[in-house]
């Protein structure tokens, strides 16, 4: 596709992407609820719209990417009722729930950083953002849409679907929910079962508490969302995203509250990221279904007979297309590192071409990452984009043979093209260390040393000395060659 077009969820279309604003791109993500370590899931989630995040700026926007923290509102079992997810967890501990935070947001950042992601631009908290929370509560009241019930407010979906669809994110008919949920009759502060609340009073034993102008209590899941997007983007912006699972209730619940409160509907474009599975079944931290990035990179976990690399599972990860589920496997992550080892030897190989190649090459790299960039602009199709860098792959093989399939400006370009899909794009590093500049200058350096203790060995007439550290050098592979100007070394 010659123009980025982007699949957005909520009208299930393939559509033409075009920003707001010219030049600019607002994006929010959903963020991790901090309570525990981040899983394998949450980081398919993550990587996925890093890449995206990373495309976009290649097309030359400049992005601001919104990635909250939820640090207060999750509760357990993702519904209205109970306690807060980050509390329970405070308490088992005996610890304050902001003790917690700060843990799980490192541990969050150290996996970030160890998958090579960007960081966002803003990393805004819920708790940060309680009185532009308490502001959006109060307009919804103010409107007809929330009510106050015994120190709680709730919005009140039967009341705000008379003029509009609940439902229309995740295809739910709310004449089914309502048929389908309990009976609440005198049990609850709601008046339907369907409304959700955007403040909580207190109950004794909760610990997150905050004044509020109807109690002294704690957000509703939801509003913050609705409040760190708009504040940060504007009441319109470019894209929300997330994962499936965050569908519904969240994001259909982040729409009725935007659309409540400013009677536009928050993002034009909607991502969802599809699930990773382990065993076929989702991954999710409540289940205990989990891998964690640790235990990947550590190889410590039932499900792995060893460990993987980040990039190996990076390319794991982009291997599969956002919108399909990913499943799990030692396998997988085998083949993974597979492709992934044979990607960078090929992208290797050009630094080692040598200068005095053929001048014309048969192959037509800025068509090639033309094409590169047609898999991106369809919906950041990552697989399409890695089965094209294997076309350059088997090139490159070919090229090695006679260097005429390139030539030699063609081989720069393409190590220079390869270099930003690979990195720039999907983020992947360059793991084959004897490649790079660093082990070169690292390597030389330690070399010098060894020559030196040699050649003090030959001074002194040391001969057993010298001849061993000859001997052990060339077990590595290594070969001393002594000369007039001194002694220099090869690597076989
Ligand atoms: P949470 O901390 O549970 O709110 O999750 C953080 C992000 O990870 C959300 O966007 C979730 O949709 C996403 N997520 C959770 N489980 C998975 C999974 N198994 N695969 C992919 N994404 C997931
Ligand atoms: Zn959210």
């Amino acid at each position: 596709m010659e123009k980025l077009h982007i699949y957005d969820s909520l009208s299930s279309e393939l559509k033409p992407f075009s920003s707001i604003k010219d030049g600019k791109v607002g994006m929010y993500v959903c963020g991790p609820t901090v309570y525990s370590d981040v899983h394998l899931g949450n980081v398919r989630t993550f990587l996925s719209f890093d890449v995206i995040f990373r495309y976009l700026k290649y097309l030359g926007y400049n992005v601001r990417y919104v990635r909250n923290i939820t640090d207060v509102g999750h509760l357990v079992d993702d519904i209205d009722e109970g306690e807060d997810k980050i509390a329970v967890k405070a308490k088992a501990e005996n610890i304050e729930p902001m003790e917690i935070v700060q843990r799980y947001s490192q541990g969050f950042h150290e996996v970030m950083r160890a998958f090579n992601a960007l960081p966002p631009s803003i990393e805004p908290t819920a708790t940060g953002h309680l009185i532009e929370q308490i502001e959006i509560i109060k307009k919804l009241i103010n409107s007809g849409l929330a009510y106050e019930s015994n120190g709680s407010v709730y919005f009140d979906i039967v009341h705000y679907n008379k003029n509009n669809s609940y439902g229309e994110l995740s295809g739910r008919d709310i004449n089914d929910m309502l048929n389908g949920s309990r009976d609440l009759s005198g049990q609850s502060d709601k008046k339907s079962p369907l409304d959700f609340a955007l403040w909580k009073k207190a109950s004794a034993g909760h610990i997150m508490r905050w004044p509020s102008p109807w109690s002294i209590g704690f957000p509703g899941w939801h509003i913050e969302c609705s409040a760190m997007s708009s504040k940060y983007l504007g009441d319109s912006f470019d894209i929300h995203g997330g994962g499936m699972d965050l569908k519904f209730p969240h994001h259909e619940c982040e729409i009725a509250q935007n659309i409540g409160s400013t009677d536009k509907k928050g993002a034009n474009n909607w991502i969802h990221t599809n699930m990773l599975t382990l065993n076929g079944q989702r991954m999710s931290k409540s289940t205990g279904n989990t891998l964690l990035p640790g235990e990947l990179l550590s190889g410590k976990s039932k499900h792995l007979t060893r460990s993987y690399s980040a990039n190996t599972t990076r390319f794991f990860i982009h291997q599969a297309h956002y919108r399909s589920i990913l499943d799990f496997s030692d396998a997988a992550l085998q083949a993974a590192e597979k492709g992934y080892k044979r990607l960078i030897s090929s992208r290797n190989i050009l630094n080692k071409r040598p200068e005095n190649g053929p001048k014309i090459g048969s192959f037509d790299v800025n068509k090639w990452d033309k094409s590169c960039q047609a898999t991106m602009n369809n919906d950041f199709n990552s697989p399409q984009l890695i089965a094209n860098l294997f076309k350059a792959v088997k090139v490159i093989q070919n090229d090695s043979k006679d260097f005429s399939v390139l030539g030699k400006d063609g081989a720069i370009l393409l190590a220079e093209k390869m270099d930003l899909w690979m990195f720039d794009i999907l983020g992947l590093t360059n793991d084959d260390k004897a490649d790079s500049n660093n082990y070169q200058t690292a390597l030389k350096a330690a070399m010098e040393i060894v020559i030196e203790t040699r050649k003090n060995a030959r001074d002194k007439k040391n001969w057993a000395k010298s001849d061993s550290i000859r001997e052990k050098l060339s077990n590595a592979g290594i070969t001393i060659k002594d000369g007039a100007a001194g002694s220099d070394f090869s690597i076989s």
